[in-house]
């Protein structure tokens, strides 16, 4: 087995809002060397650090928009997010859970903070993904996985070492629920203070770790602090995370999708045309209807 050695490590680019309720650093597609074509699968990341809203009666949100293209995974580490969508699906993620939406042919939804939640404020902490479909699944029927915390299939480090969730893909065996068009490994390895464990994954896929709490050291060497985003290089197959203290890291790697990428907004195709019908059919209304 290889090394697979760290590329960069990325400080948390300055928070903007989306809608008024999501804090977010964006890492991918703006931060740099994380352009979607370098980390394809995953073509967006929006983190919202850690961070306190105060009590309201009106919960705070994104209001209703499109997706078609890609998939949204949603990870919530503190907080509670309600949704709804144009199907008449909704729920809520509640903390520890993750929703794995497929956008696919176009949805329109919408994200508040739960009403409950909103009323007593408190601390947000959550990560926003888009992975992407390969051409012939981008127009494929939208559907959800809603993964509940205690359903997430865990490998325990040996020694009461933590816990490696498995959300996709596997480790060391133990493999994830949540179904992927294409290959994908997405874990959050929570890790108690001096804990050392490896990961491998093929040396061409686009790899990434995101410190969610805590801080750790990459291959004995590289410092990752809290927010940070370490970039892999596609060198070798192998590497380790050591936790500096008690950590999170969310572990993100997956087989590149070597296609043309067309990207506006809430819309990611593989062609400009595939981008101006999607627009087309947005504003006639085959996304479905949804009030705000
Ligand atoms: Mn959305």
């Amino acid at each position: 087995m290889t090394k697979k050695s760290v590329e960069l490590v990325l400080s948390p680019r300055e928070p903007h809002y989306v809608g008024d309720g999501f804090r977010v650093h964006n890492f991918i597609p703006d931060g740099f060397r994380l352009d979607m074509q370098r980390m394809n699968p995953f073509i967006m990341l929006d983190y919202n650090s850690k961070f306190y809203f105060p009590p309201t009666d009106k919960p705070r949100g994104v209001g209703v928009h499109p997706h078609r293209g890609f998939e949204t995974v949603s990870i919530a580490y503190k907080g509670r997010v309600a949704h709804h969508d144009s199907s008449g699906g909704g729920g809520v993620i509640g903390e520890g859970d993750i929703q794995w939406m497929t956008a696919a042919s176009g949805v329109l939804h919408k994200e508040y903070h739960e009403k409950e939640w909103s009323l007593e404020g408190g601390e947000f902490h959550m990560v926003q993904l888009w992975v992407n479909l390969p051409a012939k699944d981008k127009m494929s029927q939208p559907k959800y996985q809603a993964i509940k915390n205690e359903n997430i299939n865990r490998f325990a480090l040996p020694n009461g070492g933590g816990e490696i969730e498995v959300i996709a893909g596997d480790y060391k065996g133990v493999k994830g629920s949540a179904t992927t068009f294409t290959p994908i490994h997405m874990l959050n390895a929570k890790l108690k203070k001096g804990t050392e464990t490896d990961f491998t994954f093929p040396a061409n896929y686009s790899t990434g770790l995101l410190v969610i709490e805590g801080s750790v050291v990459v291959n004995n060497q590289e410092e990752a602090p809290t927010n940070h985003f370490v970039l892999m290089a596609t060198d070798g197959e192998s590497f380790t995370i050591k936790a500096s203290e008690d950590a999170v890291v969310l572990v993100l790697s997956g087989e590149p999708i070597n296609e043309p990428i067309a990207a506006h907004g809430p819309f990611v195709m593989n062609t400009r045309q595939e981008i101006a019908q999607a627009f087309d059919d947005f504003y006639k209304g085959k996304f479905g209807h949804l009030e705000d």
